[in-house]
C-alpha cells in the first residue's frame, strides 16, 4: 500500500463517501437544516466509535485488575480497530467542514508547543 498524506486520506475518504453514500455537506445541494442533520449524524457516529474504544479499554482494565491478565492480542487489535473507526469519522467531519486537517493539526501543535513550554525543566 502506498504512503498517503492526510490530504490524500481526506481525498480518498471524499471519493469513498461519494461512491457509497452520495455527496453531502455541499452547500449547493443541502439546506442549512440538512447540513446540520448530517453534522449531527457524523458526531453521533464518532461518539459511538469512541464508546466502543472506551469499552475495550474498560474490559482490558477490568481483567487486569480482577485477575491480573495481560491484554490479549485480540483485545489490542480491537483497540486499534475502534481507534481507526474514530479516525475515519474525524476525517469525514474534517471533509464536511472543508478543513485542511493536516494544516490545522500542524498549527495546533505549534500552538501547544508554546503553551506547554512552561512545563519544561
Ligand atoms: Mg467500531
Amino acid at each position: 500500500m502506498k504512503e498517503m498524506t492526510l490530504k490524500d486520506i481526506q481525498q480518498f475518504q471524499r471519493d469513498f463517501d461519494k461512491k457509497y453514500f452520495g455527496k453531502y455537506w455541499d452547500k449547493n445541494e443541502h439546506s442549512t437544516d440538512e447540513q446540520i442533520t448530517i453534522l449531527k449524524d457524523m458526531i453521533i457516529a464518532l461518539t459511538g466509535e469512541l464508546g466502543e474504544f472506551a469499552n475495550a479499554v474498560k474490559k482490558i482494565s477490568r481483567d487486569r485488575n480482577a485477575i491480573g491478565t495481560e491484554p490479549s492480542e485480540e483485545m489490542l487489535e480491537k483497540l486499534k480497530e475502534e481507534l481507526t473507526d474514530c479516525f475515519i469519522y474525524v476525517i469525514i467531519l474534517s471533509n464536511i467542514l472543508k478543513m485542511d486537517i493536516e494544516k490545522e493539526y500542524l498549527e495546533k501543535t505549534e500552538f501547544n508547543h508554546k503553551r506547554f513550554q512552561k512545563y519544561l525543566k
